[in-house]
């Protein structure tokens, strides 16, 4: 079985700033990652509030940026690996992905979140079929239509901006009549002459015809009348849940199922580190998922030093 110093579950900022930390320590660190490293982040169109960049960077270069960062002090990729369990041994931890077990003396959870669906009749019938929870993959397929975005906190206003490089019409859908996103983003949003905000509005279902989506309908939440909305596409962005399924069993949740960490960010089990979009906290941005992963790679450090020690 392959003998890992620290494994970091998930590539993202969180996870690609725990890795830098860690190998930079010379620590044998791998990450584990089931997809592209980069994490939500490389979804995003242009990031304009990560430090060091005044004039923005695009989500996906901010990713690649921190990969190779990580990678330049000896942290080790396994791409496309799935971690499909973490279970105690001794102080230990086996970490299961792909099937191929790993002794891990420290585990650094950083597995992010993953968007929330509405959960309405006709979502699932046309996911990929103008239903999408990513702008920057899809947006482009929608030039010179008409599409809705649904949600008012950060990702869904500065999505929709996005989406008006392509489309002809945007209409950001919000179910207050107070958006939830960063004033300055609303700012940029209410100067957009492509992007329409319809509030008090929640969706009810998607409709399509001949496998496409060709409208929404849309429930009044300040009691005017319900209506339909034809347009060509919809774009989701009504918050996320965490990914903390793999140590559900062995470390504290919030009840929104996040993890709880200290300021450190260890987790309720010692050994088990958490940082970035997984943990619980309001704040979640590149930088604070940066900071989180530096904080746990110094303390889980710290902690292998101490078990060295007692040896
Ligand atoms: P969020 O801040 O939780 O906002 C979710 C939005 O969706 C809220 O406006 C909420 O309405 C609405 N919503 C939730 N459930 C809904 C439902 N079932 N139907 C209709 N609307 C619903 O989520 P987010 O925008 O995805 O952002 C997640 C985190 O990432 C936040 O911490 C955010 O600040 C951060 N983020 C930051 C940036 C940036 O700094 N540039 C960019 C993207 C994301 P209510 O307002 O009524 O609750």
């Amino acid at each position: 079985m392959e003998e890992i110093d620290i494994a970091v579950i998930g590539g993202g900022p969180a996870g690609l700033t725990a890795a830098l930390y860690a190998a930079r320590a010379r620590a044998k660190t791998v990450v584990f990652e089931s997809a592209m490293p980069g994490g939500q982040i490389v979804t995003t169109d242009w990031v304009e509030n990560y430090p060091g960049f005044p004039e923005g960077i695009s989500g996906a270069e901010i990713g690649d940026l921190m990969l190779r960062q990580a990678e330049r002090f000896g942290a080790e990729f396994r791409t496309f690996a799935e971690v499909e369990s973490i279970e105690p041994e001794g102080l230990d931890f086996v970490v299961t992905a792909d099937g191929q077990a790993h002794l891990a003396k420290i585990v650094i959870l950083a597995t992010g979140a993953v968007p929330k669906k509405l959960g309405v009749p006709g979502e699932a019938e046309y996911t990929g079929r103008g239903v999408s929870w990513c702008a920057t993959c899809d947006g482009a397929l929608f030039r010179d239509k008409v599409v809705a975005v649904i949600g008012g906190g950060d990702a869904a206003v500065e999505e929709a901006m996005f989406l008006t490089k392509f489309a002809r019409k945007v209409h950001l859908i919000h179910r207050r009549d107070e958006l939830r996103a960063t004033k300055c983003i609303q700012e940029q949003c209410f100067a957009n002459e492509k992007i329409e905000v319809r509030w008090s509005r929640v969706v009810t279902a998607v409709r399509g015809e001949e496998g496409r989506v060709v409208g929404i309908d849309l429930a009044a939440t300040n009691g005017e009348p319900d209506e339909h909305l034809p347009l060509d596409g919809i774009f989701e962005f009504v918050g996320v849940d965490a990914k903390s399924s793999l140590v559900a069993e062995l470390c504290d949740l919030d009840e929104a199922g996040f993890v709880k960490v200290d300021v450190n960010g260890l987790t309720s089990y010692p050994g088990i580190y958490a940082a970035g979009d997984v943990t619980s906290g309001d704040l979640k941005q590149v930088v604070t998922a940066a900071a989180q992963g530096a904080s746990a790679a110094f303390e889980a450090l710290r902690y292998l030093d101490q078990r060295l020690c007692s040896i």
